[in-house]
């Protein structure tokens, strides 16, 4: 009995957990800090946590008002109708819901180097044939229009990342513009927001009042602290929106998750603390790190530390469990979550005594 060829899918590394780690190293895992999957330092909105344990009983059915209620608030948000809302498991949930809805056996998509590991997955789960587009150390990681049309010709999809993951640069929504008015009607662009709620710059959602090939991925994952929930969606454009309920898995978030998300969605407080003590940390890293390291717009910041799975390995002995770029073709760089105050405060000490060679 074989599986259909999976060759050419490589599997999916996440940062390692807390526990993991504490039971390699023999050590208390109240002892380390999680500075390696970008998630939230701050956990769960405390209103997300009293929702799931409310909605804890109701488990026996389906989410079918919980999802209706969920879309309809997040269509209320960004003032859009409720069927350009397309709830998903995580943002990951997005990407293939996409390439289920858009792609045939054969298509090529166009996904940037570096960039992040489940959009080529994605893709060629669903038949597509994956190319890329550079994104240079160099030139700070920047985000252009006519550098990706270099790259263009034709392709289904071309995925954006803005906050960019791992690097932390932006694409001006201009560049964004440019890029879809310069393709196919036939090419959609997946503007990747995942990271949005942590910079000043504006979403792509103004596009979809315009354009019918533009799709934002944005998530609960980062900013309202629910990644281990999986909640995710997208904003569609109105013109295919209802190609959802042919392509979707019925029910696609789960009860607990839809419940969280309204609850976190309201409460702007947690998510305010949060950007904040983001950005006091990006600035703190920035100024801090005896390294090079680039503007983010993220909730964490790549630096250039030498060797960096031996720099990453040093700082796990020490209790600090940060990101090695080398899965994302940068061996030679780190990424840090941005942490609370406390924690940001020991990674840069532990990462500077490391680089320092003490
Ligand atoms: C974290 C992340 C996502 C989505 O993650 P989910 O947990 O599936 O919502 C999407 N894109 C990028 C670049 C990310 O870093």
């Amino acid at each position: 009995m074989n599986t259909r060829d999976l060759s050419a899918n490589i599997p999916y590394r996440a940062g390692r957990g807390i526990e993991e780690v504490a039971r390699d190293l023999g050590l208390d895992p109240a002892a380390l800090i999680k500075l390696s999957s970008n998630e939230n330092p701050f956990g769960p909105s405390p209103n997300a946590i009293e929702a799931i344990e409310t909605a804890a009983k109701d488990v026996h059915t389906y989410p079918k008002a919980a999802h209706t209620d969920l879309t309809a608030a997040i269509a209320a948000e960004w003032d859009l109708s409720p069927e350009q809302v397309w709830l998903t498991p995580g943002g990951d949930g997005l990407l293939d819901y996409l390439s289920r809805a858009m792609l045939s056996e054969g298509d090529r998509v166009l996904a940037p180097d570096p960039g992040f590991a489940y959009y080529p997955m994605s893709a060629r789960y669903h038949g597509a044939v994956v190319e890329s587009y550079p994104l240079s150390k160099e030139d700070g990681f920047a985000q252009t229009a006519p550098a990706i049309l270099d790259q263009y010709d034709g392709q289904r999809f071309i995925y954006i990342t803005t906050p960019h993951n791992p690097s932390g640069s932006e694409m001006a929504l201009e560049e964004i513009e440019m890029l879809a008015a310069e393709t196919d009607s036939e090419t959609l662009i997946i503007v990747d927001e995942a990271y949005g709620e942590f910079t000043d710059a504006p979403s792509a959602r103004r596009l979809l009042d315009e354009r019918d090939d533009i799709a934002i991925l944005r998530t609960f994952s980062k900013a309202y602290g629910l990644a281990g929930l999986r909640l995710g969606y997208g904003l569609i454009p109105a013109e295919w929106a209802d190609a959802y309920e042919r392509i979707n898995t019925p029910f696609a978030v789960n009860l607990l998750a839809c419940h969280a998300g309204l609850a976190a969605l309201s409460d702007d407080a947690h998510v305010e603390k949060t950007v904040e003590t983001t950005r006091w940390a990006r600035e703190f890293m920035e100024e801090q790190l005896d390294a090079r390291t680039w503007p983010s717009g993220g909730n964490f910041i790549l630096a250039e530390v030498g060797d960096g799975a031996a720099v990453a390995e040093a700082a796990q002995k020490e209790g600090v469990i940060i990101r090695d770029c080398g899965s994302f073709g940068l061996p030679e760089c780190i990424r840090i979550t941005c942490g609370t105050e406390e924690s940001t405060r020991r990674a840069v000490d532990t990462l500077n005594e490391i680089i320092g060679g003490d």
